[in-house]
C-alpha cells in the first residue's frame, strides 16, 4: 500500500471548550493520536483538547474516558459518504 494514501476521516470529534478541564486523558486514549492539547485557555482557564483535524475512526473512546459530562460529542460518518465527509454523510452517534 502507498504510505502516502490518504487516510479518510471516519469520524468526527468536537470538544466544547467551556467543558473541557484540560486533564489529557482523551489525548492519551486516542488508538491513533489525533487529539491535541491547544493553547487556547477557555473560561475557567483551562487549556482545552482539540481534533487536530485528521484520522478520526470513530471509536468513541474519547467520549468513554472524558470525566466531563458533555465536553466531547464523536460522530461516526456513514461508510458510503465516509470518502467525501460531508456534513450531510453523519450519523448520531452522540456521545
Ligand atoms: S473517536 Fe477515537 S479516533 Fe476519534 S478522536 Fe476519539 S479516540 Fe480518537
Ligand atoms: S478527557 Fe475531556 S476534560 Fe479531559 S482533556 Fe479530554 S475533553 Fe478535556
Amino acid at each position: 500500500m502507498d504510505a502516502t494514501a490518504v487516510k479518510h476521516d471516519r469520524g468526527k470529534m468536537c470538544v466544547d471548550e467551556n467543558e473541557c478541564k484540560g486533564c489529557g486523558l482523551c489525548m492519551e486514549a486516542c488508538p491513533p493520536k489525533v487529539i491535541a492539547m491547544s493553547d487556547h485557555l477557555n473560561h475557567y482557564g483551562y487549556k482545552t483538547a482539540e481534533y487536530c483535524g485528521e484520522g478520526c475512526t470513530g471509536c468513541g473512546i474519547c467520549f468513554m474516558v472524558c470525566p466531563e459530562p458533555g465536553a466531547i460529542t464523536v460522530m461516526r460518518l456513514k461508510a458510503k459518504a465516509a470518502a467525501a465527509v460531508s456534513g450531510s454523510g453523519l450519523e448520531g452517534a452522540n456521545a
